[in-house]
């Protein structure tokens, strides 16, 4: 069985994680961020410390391993009943982040929407990211450096996804505005697919 999926794409701060806690609060959505799955992790864990090596640089985690975690969170919110695969839409943010992921994820996802959350300002980006860290307690969000590399690794590794799944799945979202009118852009298509 596929997961009828609705994916969030865009730059790291363009605001795909408020969209989706907001769209996983409508009934029979169910929000699923990769990085808070990470997150969630013991530090002192295998994957855990894996996490922190590669996201304290900006880099992705290597492809099998998220994958794995992936599903085993997916089938943990299965079995504990927080998520219901035969009436729920998955809205997914952070998975896949190469095309390589999509590529694993191709048996698991029915990918029914993608929305490419745009941010004209890379400078709105970075302000946002900055004040993501001090809330937030992230370590991959104080640094500069770190930062500029994500943007980096967005662009190279991430941004190439979109072409996976071709134009007529992708809905562009201005990302600019409040995050109450990005949800009614996107909410807009919702109703329709
Ligand atoms: P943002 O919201 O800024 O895009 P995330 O919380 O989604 O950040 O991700 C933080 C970090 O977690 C990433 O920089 C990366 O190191 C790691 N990560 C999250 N999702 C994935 C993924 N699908 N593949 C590899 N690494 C990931």
């Amino acid at each position: 069985m596929k997961y009828r999926t609705l994916l969030l794409f865009g730059a790291p701060g363009a605001g795909k994680g408020t969209q989706g806690k907001s769209l996983g609060t409508v009934p029979n959505f169910f929000h699923c961020a990769c990085g808070d799955v990470f997150r969630s992790l013991k530090t002192d864990s295998q994957i855990g410390s894996v996490f922190l090596e590669y996201s304290s640089r900006g880099e992705l985690v290597p492809d099998q391993p998220t994958i794995d975690l992936w599903r085993y969170f997916i089938d943990g919110s299965t079995k504990t009943g927080r998520f219901h695969p035969e009436q729920d839409t998955l809205v997914l943010d952070g998975i896949p982040r190469n095309v390589h992921q999509a590529e694993m994820l191709k048996d698991a996802l029915e990918v029914v929407a993608v929305f490419y959350l745009l941010c004209t300002k890379v400078d709105n980006l970075v302000d946002r990211l900055q004040r993501r860290a001090l809330k937030e307690n992230r370590l991959d969000d104080a640094n500069i450096d770190v930062i500029r590399n994500r943007l980096k690794t967005y662009e190279r590794e991430s941004k190439p996804v979109l072409n996976f799944y071709g134009k007529k799945l992708l809905h562009r979202i201005n990302a600019d505005q409040t995050p109450a009118k990005v949800l009614v852009d996107i909410l807009r298509h919702v109703v329709k697919v």
